[in-house]
């Protein structure tokens, strides 16, 4: 089922989450388990993101480097079939402009729609590490909305090389990332908010946001998306702080802000177990006013560790 019939059907805020495909050469039954006591607050959907590759540098004897490409978490689109297998619920794989040609987005999303895939996120992501700028592949997508742009000629069953009208018509419902805080790219939230627009007249039917951890910059954001006429539905995404090292590095990655009333509370802890303690109970104040307000789904990073969702969704659902 599309996320848009999810979000239309139902009678309350939902519960959906994403999860991170295993490191390569690790299991995926140990994500599985994992996730499983999840079900029980009834996720209509589970995403799966997308890591582009990173290269390293492999030194020889001879003393040369070589740059060698490498995915350390390849395995999205398999990972979507076992879900829907296992939980018999909808996967939403994320699809990166990033290290995709056109020819190889195309492939993916027939892919995709083979193994009764009927959502996707559309992301331009991120500059390879060991790079600073985004570049887009030869012959790829530079921003995500000319990604949305080639999922929806293909819903029409136009392809690359193909332009006909008879073409197999897939049926995808595309959703796209919203920055409460602004994208870090963006000069300012005017701009940020065109592009989005952008993404939205492309054929993007819903938006879920970085996240935050001030539910007023969740509100803004959403008052100012309306202002601009965008009418999709805006899902929050929520993620609990659970280590000291997070403190500094989500707002460092992500470019966002710690309240002032959490930062109080997290200076006092000395351990990881104290600051998990800290972020579980901010999120489920975040979440319980974030339920109050009607928000759409709570859409939960969990970084494939599920305990603390878990311990948040118990208080919340
Ligand atoms: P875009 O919408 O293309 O925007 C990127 C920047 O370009 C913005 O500053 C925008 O204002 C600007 N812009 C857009 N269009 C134009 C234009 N035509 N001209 C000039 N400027 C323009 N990354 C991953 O690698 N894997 C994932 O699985 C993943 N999942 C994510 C899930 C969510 C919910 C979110 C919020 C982010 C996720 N990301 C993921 C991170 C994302 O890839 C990065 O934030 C990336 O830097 C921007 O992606 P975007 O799709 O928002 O880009």
């Amino acid at each position: 089922m599309k996320i848009t019939e999810h979000l239309e059907n139902a009678k309350s805020t939902l519960f959906s989450f994403e999860i991170l495909p295993p490191l390569k050469g690790q299991s995926l039954k140990e994500l599985l388990v994992g996730i499983e006591p999840l079900m029980e607050f009834k996720p209509p959907f589970v995403d799966v993101t997308y890591h582009r590759e990173e290269f390293i540098y492999k030194k020889h004897p001879n003393g040369l480097l070589e740059k060698v490409s490498t995915k350390k978490r390849p395995g999205t689109v398999g990972i979507c079939a076992a879900i829907m297998n296992k939980f018999h619920i909808d996967a939403v794989p994320h699809l990166l402009c990033g290290g995709f040609s056109k020819e190889e987005t195309e492939n993916a999303l027939i892919d995709l729609n083979f193994i009764g895939v009927e959502n996707v996120l559309a992301l331009r992501g991120d500059a390879p590490k060991s790079e600073g700028k985004f570049v887009s592949e030869h012959n790829g997508h530079s921003y995500a909305s000319e990604l949305v742009e080639q999922i929806i000629r293909m819903n029409h069953g136009r392809y690359l090389h193909e332009e006909t009208e008879i073409g197999f018509q897939t049926d995808f419902c595309v959703g796209v990332a919203g920055y409460p805080e602004k994208h870090f790219e963006a000069p300012s939230m005017k701009f940020d908010l065109k592009y989005l627009k952008e993404k939205v007249e492309n054929g993007a039917e819903y938006i879920v946001t970085q996240m935050f951890f001030d539910n007023q910059k969740y509100f803004d954001f959403v008052e100012k998306v309306r202002k601009a006429g965008i009418t999709v539905p805006i899902i929050p995404g929520i993620k609990p702080i659970t280590t000291l090292g997070q403190i500094t590095m989500l707002p460092r990655t992500f470019f966002l802000d710690l309240p002032d009333p959490l930062m109080d509370e997290l200076e006092k802890c000395k351990t990881n177990t104290e600051v998990k303690e800290v972020g579980i109970e901010w999120a489920i104040q975040q979440c319980k006013e974030l339920v109050g307000a009607n928000a759409p789904s709570l859409h939960f990073y969990t970084m494939s560790k599920a305990d603390t969702t878990y311990k948040i969704a118990k208080e919340v659902f």
